[in-house]
């Protein structure tokens, strides 16, 4: 372990997770296991900073984010799973590295007031949603993380924490390391709508779906529009359901939906049942360990227990020497 770099990333348990997160961020995380000595925790502080007027969704939230997660094949052999309102030393760390933020880093932060105007409805003129980067600076330093994975809209988040990170040790002692941000390049998915698979739109399609609702999913999907009638030529390379065939079909029936569909010798019924047998299929494995996991509270309970003792015991070591560090 100890010669592997730390990383840390964390997850808002704000819905079930959908193909979009397994294929934009968990596979990374997966792949990362192996390479990394990886914290990964369930950000429900984080969930509150939007959702503060609904918590009670949350806990229910979290359980299933944890089955998600084990049943894509995060492992707790190999990483740090943790619930991040188990480890009180984040809030207390976020206090300590509030009496020396200037507010205007956090009210540059792009993605604060890009989120103030998108999400107008709800009222996030409050004191949680600006401190909402620092609280994520804590979340990392606090494992002393060096790398933080993350997607380009992200990045600015990375750097207001390396600032805190390199202001606290000019001020006090040198402790922190400065954590950099591991870029995660991946394709957007997109729902059935096309546009971005995302809860908030109604569009996704969950991990935990049943066969019968993927098929109900997959049959709303749009395909190519000028494409009116089965005789009518497609046009795969605007297709999202074609899209979806090259990540969930093999390469044989790839290719043969390439040539029906511009020959017009397949309909997009048809095309749409194939491709949601093979997302069927894929998604199996997952939903047979998520009913296990299910049937199993205890073993979900001790999971997340041992998760949280291993990344408090490290949370508590750093907080030591940031006590000491600021005379506390
Ligand atoms: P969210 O809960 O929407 O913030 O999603 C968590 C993570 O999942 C994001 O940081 C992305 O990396 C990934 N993600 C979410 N939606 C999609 C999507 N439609 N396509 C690809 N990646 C996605």
């Amino acid at each position: 372990m100890a010669d592997k770099k730390r990383i840390l990333s964390g997850m808002r348990p704000t819905g079930p997770l959908h193909l979009g997160n397994l294929h934009g961020a968990l596979e990374n995380w997966i792949d990362m296991q192996e390479r990394y000595d990886c914290f990964f925790f369930i950000a429900d502080w984080h969930a509150l900073t939007s959702n503060y007027e609904h918590p009670e969704k949350i806990p229910d939230y979290v359980k299933q984010m944890m089955i998600d997660w084990l049943s894509v094949g995060l492992s707790p052999e190999k990483s740090t799973l943790f619930v991040q309102s188990h480890i009180k030393e984040h809030a207390e760390l976020f206090l300590l590295l509030a009496m020396i933020t200037p507010v205007p880093w956090l009210e540059r932060v792009p993605t604060y007031k890009d989120q103030i105007v998108q999400l107008a409805g709800k009222d996030l003129s409050t004191y949680g949603f600006l401190g909402y980067p620092l609280l994520q600076a804590a979340d990392i330093i606090i494992y002393k993380a060096d790398g933080v994975p993350v997607g380009v809209d992200q990045v600015p988040h990375v750097e207001i924490t390396r600032e805190i990170a390199r202001r606290f040790n000019y001020l006090y002692r040198e402790i922190f390391p400065e954590p950099q941000a591991i870029l995660t390049e991946t394709s957007k998915i997109l729902g059935w709508d096309r546009r971005k698979m995302s809860k908030s739109y109604d569009n996704a399609i969950y991990l935990s779906d049943s066969p019968e609702e993927i098929m109900e999913k997959v049959s709303k999907f749009v395909t190519d529009p000028a494409r009116k009638l089965k005789s009518d030529p497609g046009n795969p390379d605007i297709c999202n359901v074609f899209d979806f065939h090259k990540l969930y079909s093999p390469k044989e029936t790839v290719d043969e939906i390439r040539h029906q569909c511009r020959s017009a010798q397949i309909g997009c019924v048809a095309c749409k049942k194939k491709m949601a047998k093979n997302l069927i299929a894929f998604l199996e494995p997952i939903r047979e360990k998520r009913a296990y996991y299910e049937k199993r509270p205890e073993l979900l309970a001790e999971i997340i227990l041992t998760g949280g003792n291993k990344a408090r015991e490290s949370a508590q070591r750093t907080m030591e020497e940031v006590r000491a560090a600021m005379s506390i």
